[in-house]
């Protein structure tokens, strides 16, 4: 950790005395002046100053605002500096504000938090500051800003604000992240400060996660306290708000209470009557272990106000302390794991260099509380911030800031660092937590966790996907009950029926290590034969392909059965990175792909950007509803300087063979397709390349419902049934909310698959599905019998898939589609699902 050299930082001509801008924007101006004619920053880094007061309040406390840059205008700053402008009349910072003491800092996060650090000192020392204010002297001021010292803290204790009240939660799954959501909201639109209290603990209740945090149950009973003007009015109509919500909680949890009581009878079943968490099934298969409970630390972060000097910097010193974790934890994940998810960490680390994130952990202490507290809360409040915009890339953001804020709180104090995966002394465990973040499940060992349940989440988590590529039975969105589990008592994970099944008896556990070996035997016969071809009983025969992103996936893909990659999403390519990949960079990565299929085909889908899959770098303009917007097809339409590369790259690597095909996704209407295949075509005819296939996914029920005019225009159809179901059932992909119900059996998405295949067969055009549910068993039979082609799926699904429809035969299968068609519901669909032969 650099120590900033406080004489070099503040030369006596940095500092302006007795100065009187006529307002916060001139002050702003003053001192980033000065700092341009010291040589300490470029012209434009004085616009950055102001530009972030529009995002971030700089006042620290005590009269000192610290007016910064923009941490994306960092490369204005040519060398470290502070510069100090002494206004004795003061000038209003924020409504109520004054600051007297401007100081406008240039510096690369390290020196910022020594200069805070020293700043944050300065305050508590009233006396000296008010000295500061008054002198004629600037080498005074530049003396203070120079030395470390210790002044002590008041104390202070969670407690309420001035107006309280109390209510007593009526939510059946108590405050969960959609209500809590809503207060947070309500206490925003409040404009005064608003807390919960429950017990020792309380929350900002602006900030979402920390509302999350207090874990709050049906029956607990919470003071909800305000100050300020007007705070009995406000404290009234945030309870009204509260008390809103009442019904429709108590209506959810009515409803699904109902829907568990339906849901068919899949999977294992105890003997005797064992309770069970209900949850969303995340990752096939059974497993029995003894619950390893991740419950986060900073659940009950102690207040403990240290002298400001000293708290100062054992934070400087636990972020730099962090700062090297993080890169051998970079290191480690790149040699385990790939560059692709060592990326996550890397961009973690840069959380740690966040100016606003330590401004703000600094003015908690300032006004007079402990470092690991304020560091917490300074994290909690940034990342509620983050998840209540309800865009899924920040939220993603916000785990990350969680997640690194939790490795700097071990630093502080290793008695926070909680529990982790590495813990485990043997297993086998089932892992319970509220989420897993990436680092957690960087670190989780097989050999001793054999299955994960969560409170959060949906399908297509991140928990959820680690547990099938490492093939763990996972459950997720099990809700906050699951939390309540007792740490180290045996329980069994359904991965297929979404369950967790709480104290089992010796004979359940014997059934349930029956099924287990059952299944692993079904599993091993499944993987013996996965290299043969998927054909019926009788003869009809059904592509198999995996869905792939990079070549060296393709050898695993091979070897699980895949007879060819169904799906190359090449926005991987735009996300694992942190620019664009040139057209010489796409063009080797599908000529690996090409080399590595063998001769097998391939089709790449150009890139379905937007939606769920943002790609920070390329700037897009932030969209309301960006599953709604300028997604796929749309964006590749608008930007011909993301489209045309592409294409160059796709048909210079068909020029050297293989068999390659290529599709376009979030096709709506005709015109994209015309538009689309014509630039194919002009860039096929400049590099006097080969023609090749191209095909348009239908995940837009229009393109469904008018397949039969789009046949016309393409050689085939891949159904994203991930996407079709989105829009079909108008449910976010990503809710966890109702993850249970965005279910692609759901006989409006079944039928617009049958007017899919019917469209393309007026045009002899064939038909495939890249979506989810071509991976799941039952799902696979029944788009065999609706006339798709091939399934093209996760290389783990392949063996399964293969042995049920070989067990099959079309006209079964044809019976059964007609009664899903029938059916009325996505659970009456699967209700028919009676195992393999159907
Ligand atoms: C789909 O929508 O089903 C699909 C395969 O595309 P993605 O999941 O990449 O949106
Ligand atoms: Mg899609």
């Amino acid at each position: 950790m650099s120590t900033v050299a406080p004489v070099r930082l503040l030369p006596e001509e940095l500092v302006r005395l007795a100065a009187s801008p006529a307002d916060k924007a001139a002050a702003i101006r003053e001192a980033g002046q000065l700092l341009v004619a010291a040589g300490c920053v470029e012209a434009g880094y004085v616009e950055s100053m102001a530009r972030r007061e529009a995002v971030a309040n700089t006042f620290l406390g005590g009269g000192v605002a610290i007016p910064h840059g923009l941490g994306e205008d960092k490369g204005l700053v040519r060398r470290d500096g502070i510069a100090v402008l002494q206004v004795p009349g003061g000038v209003e910072w924020n409504p109520g504000q004054v600051a007297r003491l401007v100081v406008g800092i240039a510096a690369r996060s390290d020196a910022h938090i020594a200069i805070l650090r020293r700043l944050t000192r300065l305050i508590q020392d009233e006396a000296r500051l008010a000295a500061l204010i008054a002198t004629g002297d600037p080498a005074e001021i530049v003396a203070a800003l120079s030395e470390d010292g210790a002044p002590p803290a008041p104390a202070t204790a969670a407690t309420d604000l001035a107006e309280t009240l109390e209510w007593t939660i009526d939510y059946p799954a108590g405050l969960h992240a959609r209500p809590a959501s809503a207060w947070a909201e309500a206490a925003r639109a409040a404009g005064l400060p608003i807390r919960i209290r429950h017990g020792d603990e309380a929350a900002d209740a602006r900030a979402l996660v920390s509302l999350l945090q207090l874990g709050l149950k049906a029956g607990d009973t919470v003071t909800i306290s305000a100050s300020g003007n007007d705070a009995t009015a406000a404290l009234r109509r945030f309870l009204g708000v509260v008390t809103g919500l009442s019904a429709q909680e108590k209506a959810d949890a009515a409803r699904a209470a109902e829907r568990a009581a339906q849901r068919p009878v899949r999977g294992w079943q105890p003997a005797g009557a064992l309770t069970a968490i209900e949850g969303v099934a995340a990752s096939p298969g059974l497993a029995i272990g003894r619950v390893h409970l991740l419950v986060q630390a900073d659940a009950a972060i102690p207040d403990s106000p240290v002298p400001l000097g000293d708290g100062a910097a054992l934070l400087e010193d636990a972020l730099a302390r962090t700062r090297l974790q993080m890169k051998a934890l970079v290191d480690d994940t790149a040699r385990r794991l790939g560059a692709g998810d060592a990326a996550i960490f890397k961009a973690q680390a840069g959380l740690l260099d966040d100016t606003d994130l330590i401004t703000l952990a600094c003015q908690l202490m300032v006004a007079g509380h402990g470092v690991a507290w304020s560091w917490n809360a300074a994290i909690e409040r940034m990342a509620g911030q983050l998840s209540a915009l309800g865009n899924p890339v920040l939220a993603a953001r916000a785990a990350d800031l969680h997640d690194v804020g939790r490795r700097v709180l071990a630093q502080i104090d290793p008695a926070l660092a909680g529990r982790s995966l590495g813990d485990i002394a043997e297993g086998p465990a089932i892992v319970v937590a509220a989420d897993l973040s990436p680092s957690d499940t960087a670190s989780l060992d097989v050999s001793k966790v054999a299955g994960l349940a969560t409170a959060l989440g949906g399908p297509t988590s991140h928990t959820a996907i680690l547990a099938r590529t490492l093939g763990l039975p996972a459950v997720v969105a099990g809700g906050a009950g699951l939390l309540d589990v007792a740490d180290g008592a045996t329980v069994i994970v359904d991965g297929d029926a979404g369950r967790l099944w709480l104290d089992p008896s010796d004979a359940d556990l014997a059934a349930a290590r029956d099924w287990i070996d059952a299944l692993a035997a079904k599993r091993a016969t499944e993987e013996a034969e996965r290299g043969r071809p998927a054909t019926l009983r009788d003869g009809h025969e059904i592509a198999i392909a995996a869905n792939v992103n990079r070549p060296d996936q393709v050898p695993l893909a091979l070897q699980q059965g895949g007879e060819g990659v169904g799906l190359m999403r090449t926005e991987f390519l735009f996300l694992e990175r942190g620019d664009t990949p040139t057209e010489d960079e796409q063009y080797e990565t599908y000529r690996g792909m090409i080399d590595a299929l063998e001769g097998r085909p391939l089709i790449v889908r150009a890139l379905d950007i937007g939606g769920d899959k943002q790609v920070a770098h390329l700037k897009l303009p932030h969209e309301e509803n960006p599953f709604l917007g300028v997604r796929g097809a749309r964006l590749l339409l608008r930007r011909p300087d993301l489209l045309d590369p592409q294409l160059r790259a796709l048909y210079r690597a068909a020029k050297v063979g293989g068999d390659l095909s290529i599709m376009f996704p979030m096709i709506t209407s005709v015109h994209e397709v015309t538009a689309l295949k014509a630039r194919c075509e002009a860039i096929r005819a400049e590099l006097d390349a080969p023609t090749v296939p191209v095909g348009i996914m239908i995940e837009v029920p229009a393109a469904a419902i008018n397949a039969d005019l789009l046949a016309a225009h393409v050689d085939f159809f891949s159904i994203g049934t991930n996407d079709l179901t989105q829009y079909a059932l108008a449910i976010d992909r990503q809710n966890p909310d109702l993850a249970g119900d965005a279910d692609s059996l759901h006989p409006a998405v079944l039928r617009l698959i049958r007017m899919t295949v019917a469209g393309a067969k007026l045009h002899g055009r064939w038909v495939g599905v890249c979506g989810g549910i071509a991976g799941d068993p039952f799902g696979a039979a029944l788009l065999t019998g609706l006339g798709v082609g091939e399934l093209s799926m996760t290389p783990r699904d392949i063996p399964a898939v293969k042995a049920r429809l070989r067990g099959t035969d079309m006209a079964t299968l044809q019976a059964l589609v007609e009664r899903a068609l029938a059916a009325e519901s996505a659970a009456e669909v699967r209700a028919l699902d009676t195992g393999a032969g159907a």
